[in-house]
């Protein structure tokens, strides 16, 4: 345990949000690596000052068992801490800082289980997994997920530590943002029918989005989930400069939290249908320059249990987890699924706490994680466990 606090305090120290660079950090983690002899590759973004790393602890001829974290954290600005976000600081059994529970703190704990591994006579591999921009476009993951496609031995099975309280999840939802912006024709608000305002169009298809969400309510349903549709929500909207001018130009920003199995750019498809069958041709019969364009943001698949079940039976008795967990929010896992390796989601912390101020993680999840690792490092040197 002193270990896993001891990491921690180094990880949270590295100011990883994702607007900034993470490569200190995963240098910092490959030099750690090293010096245990353990080779990792950094995989360099296309973009600047961005870095996966993918290490293999035991035998690397053979798939093994990932354990993968993201790297980047959310940012502060704007939110009341009581201590130094970038400093780990003891409180009450729990430790606040940034990334403490999204999530540093299952980094620390694969950190520090990576010394018994190395001496451990393992029967399957265990590869650590760090990746970037989890928290914005996913890019880190699905750079290192292409690799690992194409690598000759690919993970048998994988485990994100995201914050689950140290339950297993086996599904989580798709998450796509895009952003729509419509081009209107300025003129006098008084002669406003030779105009066509920008924000008048935006807000026909904001209605429209609100109305396919009403209607999604008819659809697929899936009872593990809080809100067991798909979802749909405008987050920002913007457009406009004056009361007496027809707008322009208006923007306005949209998820679609799908479920697992189902296509967000279906539903994406039907959104464009409306605005390029209906709004648009309207629009452009007053001026042709009219424009409504969709501009995506990310786009990460969701995560479907059907293809996790055997890998969460194996590992739910391991973590006394009873039963298994589905959330909305985000993930990894779906892009490691669709490349075929079966995955499932397990850290420890809470994730009602993770991008708030004063995110913290409590010493008992820590030792849970380190205790469920210790376990899974124990078993693989019996046999293959996934
Ligand atoms: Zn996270």
């Amino acid at each position: 345990m002193p270990k896993t606090i001891e990491l921690l305090e180094r990880l949270v120290a590295f100011d990883t949000v994702s607007s900034r660079s993470n490569v200190e950090l995963i240098e910092w983690v490959a030099n750690h690596l090293d010096g245990l002899g353990v080779r990792a590759m950094v995989q360099m973004a296309g973009e600047p000052g961005k870095a996966n790393l993918f290490a293999t602890i035991g035998p690397d001829d053979r798939p093994g068992l990932m354990l993968s974290g993201h790297s980047d954290v959310v940012p502060v600005e704007g939110q009341a801490w009581q201590s130094d976000p970038f400093r780990l600081t003891h409180r009450d059994g729990r430790v606040f800082a940034r990334g403490s529970a999204d999530m540093k703190g299952f980094i620390a704990c694969v950190l520090a289980q990576a010394p018994t591994l190395v001496r451990a006579d393992l029967r399957q591999p265990v590869h650590i997994a760090l990746s970037y921009n989890e928290e914005s476009d996913m890019g880190g993951m699905r750079q290192l997920a292409a690799h690992l496609s194409q690598a000759s031995v690919k993970p048998a099975a994988c485990i994100i530590g995201e914050p689950t309280s140290m339950r297993v999840v086996v599904a989580n939802k798709g998450a796509a943002i895009y952003r729509c912006h419509v081009r209107g024709h300025s003129v006098h608000s008084s002669l406003r029918d030779d105009g066509v305002s920008a924000v008048e169009v935006a807000a026909d298809l904001v209605a429209f989005i609100t109305a396919l969400q009403r209607r999604l309510r008819d659809g697929p349903r899936h009872d593990g989930f809080e809100f067991p549709y798909t979802s749909l929500h405008v987050g920002t909207i913007a457009g406009g400069t004056a009361h007496n001018i027809t707008a322009s130009d208006c923007s306005f920003l949209f998820e679609i939290r799908a479920l697992p199995g189902v296509s967000s750019q279906e539903v994406l498809g039907e959104i464009r249908h409306h605005a390029e069958s209906v709004l648009l041709p309207a629009a452009r019969r007053i001026a042709p320059n009219c424009a409504i364009e969709f501009e995506e943001v990310v786009d990460s698949p969701g995560l479907d249990e059907r293809g996790n079940h055997h890998l969460a039976e194996t590992i739910m008795p391991i973590c006394g987890c009873l039963a298994p967990g589905r959330v909305s929010f985000g993930t990894e896992a779906g892009f490691l699924a669709d490349i075929g390796v079966p995955t499932i989601v397990c850290g420890p912390g809470e994730i009602r706490v993770a991008h708030q101020p004063d995110e913290h993680v409590s010493l008992d999840q820590l030792d849970a994680c380190d205790r469920f690792l210790a376990e899974i490092g124990h078993r693989l040197t019996r046999q293959a466990l996934v």
